[in-house]
């Protein structure tokens, strides 16, 4: 940590003092909370050139390390500060001139940036997006569907050169390509503090790009992407039909490229599949590796649940997270969200974390998400797989080797739609509400003893969810 380095002459010794002292402190408390790496990282470059009328002016060597500090912990700096000292209003972080500071009370150097959400007039201030702190390479659960895109993602952040370029990325809705594009940021970041990376979606991406063609500042925005180490832009997809945003982005490529610079990309879709994209640009992006991330598996899901649950830190039976990851099955940012609700609503509201408490709160989730798998379609499967009549699932035929695949019929919708046992009980032919409850009861505990039909429940299961 510096201390005080250029100071007015003129101004007050004690209160120099005192900021120094200050500074100590906060900064003390503030590296205790975020950890070695990342003090090493932001913290230990700053350095503070002077506290004057209830602002606090900080200098950082550059502006990547201007913007990030902004994004992440200016606030935080700003609430310790004021605990040590009620009268500071803000805190503002500069870029080190390159030439050495002019003494006086004019700030260090131009483009002043502050937690008071002043916009930096330059655009170049907010040209990465903020990174989410929880979107980290810990708190990535891998699995099946996307351990080849997590080994890539890995590789590129730990490589000293690109191994693949770009890192195409691509999935469906929610299923973490932003996720592993802010890892990779952030471990590069914590590892190589000098490298400058760069993260934003393609729609920023174009609208810097706009402004720039308005303001007559091109040159000053092929300088800003052509200089980065590692580009990374998300949701490449956008830029499907924007004829001069995929030129100018061609050409940044390329350059990059020459240059030996990683960048990173994602879409909804793989190269070839996107539409509306320029010939030249799309055999670009099939140069290097693509890696897509499959939709989720049962076992992918109950994972991220668990791991989410003990970030949370809170207790949730495993029937409760078991019934979530068969019921959400559309992609993890609905499966997160409603495991946060059914937390949230058990601590609003004090009561335990239940089965019934779940389906309760997140009844219309369920209902969504049933759109996919009806009570028709597990009869004709069901039907099938025991080689039965569809027609039987509403007989009254008792005989065992139609009743039993009923009673599976039966237990399957019960787990894998929201219908209600009263109307579980009417698609099978009318019946009562007592007898889907038994068949579901039967069905576990048939389950629990004979591991052929266990396995053949199961294997029920997946064909109607995959
Ligand atoms: P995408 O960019 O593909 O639409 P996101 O990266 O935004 O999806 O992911 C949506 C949410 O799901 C995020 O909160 C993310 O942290 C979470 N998520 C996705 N995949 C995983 C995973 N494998 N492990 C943990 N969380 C995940
Ligand atoms: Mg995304």
């Amino acid at each position: 940590m510096n201390a005080i380095t250029e100071t007015d002459k003129t101004e007050n010794e004690d209160s120099e003092a005192a900021a120094v002292s200050e500074w100590a402190s906060v900064s003390g408390l503030l590296r205790a909370e975020m950890g070695e790496a990342a003090y090493q990282s932001w913290l230990k470059p700053m350095t503070i050139r002077e506290v004057v009328d209830g602002v606090v002016r900080i200098s950082v060597p550059t502006r990547f390390m201007r913007d990030w500090v902004v994004a992440h912990y200016v606030d935080r700096l700003s609430e310790l500060w004021r605990l040590e000292n009620a009268d500071i209003q803000e805190v503002e972080v500069y870029v080190q001139a390159d030439r050495p500071p002019r003494p006086a009370a004019a700030p260090v150097a131009a483009e002043p940036v502050s937690n008071q959400g002043r916009p930096g007039d330059d655009y170049r201030s907010e040209i990465s997006a903020p990174l989410d702190r929880r979107f980290t390479f810990d708190q990535f659960v891998v699995g099946k569907p996307n351990e080849f895109a997590y080994a890539a993602a890995r590789r590129v952040s730990e490589a000293p050169q690109p191994p693949f370029n770009p890192l195409f990325l691509y999935g469906g809705v929610g299923l973490g390509k932003t996720h592993l594009m802010h890892a990779i940021a952030w471990h590069i970041r914590e590892t190589g503090p000098d490298r400058t990376v760069i993260y934003l979606s393609a729609e920023k991406f174009m609208y810097r790009f706009i402004r720039a063609l308005r303001e007559q500042n091109t040159v000053d925005f092929k300088d800003q992407f052509r200089s980065v180490d590692v580009l990374m832009i998300d949701d490449v997809q956008f830029m499907a039909g924007k004829e001069s945003t995929q030129e100018e982005f061609f050409h940044t490529f390329n350059a990059l490229v020459d240059q030996g610079r990683q960048i990173v990309i994602s879409a909804d879709k793989s190269p070839s599949d996107l539409e509306g994209m320029q010939e030249r640009l799309v055999s670009r992006l099939n140069c290097g590796l693509v890696a897509d991330i499959h939709a989720t598996t049962y076992e992918l899901r109950l994972g991220i649940l668990q791991s989410k649950a003990q970030q949370l830190n809170v207790d949730i039976p495993q029937r409760v997270l078991e019934f979530l990851a068969h019921k959400i099955t559309a992609n993890v940012r609905e499966l997160e969200g409603g495991l946060n609700r059914v937390v949230a609503h058990s601590q609003l509201v004090g009561r335990e974390i239940t089965l019934e408490a779940t389906q309760e709160v997140l009844h219309d989730l369920l209902r969504a998400n049933d759109r996919r798998v009806t009570i028709e379609e597990i009869q004709k499967q069901v039907a099938q797989h025991f080689n039965i009549r569809i027609s039987d699932m509403h007989s009254a035929r008792r005989a065992r080797s139609v009743a039993r695949p009923r009673q599976v019929a039966m237990y399957l919708a019960k787990q894998l739609t929201s219908r209600s046992l009263p109307e579980i009980g009417r698609k099978f032919g009318g019946r009562d509400h007592t007898t889907v409850m038994h068949a579901v009861k039967k069905v576990e505990e048939l389950r629990d003893h004979d591991s052929g039909f266990a396995e053949d429940v199961e294997l029920l299961r997946r064909m109607l969810e995959g």
